[in-house]
């Protein structure tokens, strides 16, 4: 895994495609006390500090409900990692693992996930505990906890589909 951008042995890095993040909206911004990738934690924990999430208008309207959840899904645009690398070495120690089976920032799409608790909402403001990114970084979505959530809209015939269909 890269920490601050530096390739260590055996990472293997390739030329991406142009990004173009153009088709994303950033929806609002993350605070936390973070302000280095070193300091952060590797993953959110539920006890952790408290954050606030703060949602863009014209998105404030959208958090209608949320605080129902006790939990939310928070996705969020990794913006400071590099995406070039497709084996890191998270040990810094000479083994690689592909990118795919590694939950490090560097990625061709930076994308960040995490279940928050929800301690409350003021406003456009979330108040959360369960981050593990920088100060400033960009908010892509919000959703409440799937293992929380019942779908509210009427059932579906594949809802009840099981076992194996070719696609
Ligand atoms: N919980 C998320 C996940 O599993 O998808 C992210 C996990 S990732 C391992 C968390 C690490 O990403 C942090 O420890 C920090 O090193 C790095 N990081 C946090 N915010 C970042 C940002 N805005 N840009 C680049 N790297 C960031």
């Amino acid at each position: 895994m890269v920490r601050e951008n530096e390739i260590r042995e055996n990472e293997v890095a390739v030329t991406p495609p142009e990004p173009v993040d153009a088709g994303l909206v950033f929806i609002g911004r993350i605070h936390t006390p973070w302000d280095q990738r070193l300091l952060c934690p590797r993953q959110g924990r539920a006890d952790g500090p408290l954050c606030r999430i703060e949602i863009f208008e014209p998105w404030a309207q959208a958090l209608r409900g949320v605080e129902a959840f006790e939990r939310l899904e928070v996705l969020y645009w990794l913006d400071r990692a590099r995406r070039d690398l497709v084996l890191q070495s998270p040990a810094s120690n000479g083994k690689v693992h592909g990118t795919f089976s590694l939950r490090s920032p560097v990625r061709p799409n930076p994308i960040g996930t995490s279940i928050v608790q929800l301690d409350r909402v003021e406003g456009n403001v979330l108040f959360v505990r369960g981050l593990d990114c920088l100060d400033g970084t960009p908010l892509l979505d919000l959703k409440p906890d799937r293992s929380l959530f019942k779908p509210i809209a009427a059932p579906q015939p594949g809802d009840d589909e099981t076992g194996e269909k070719a696609a």
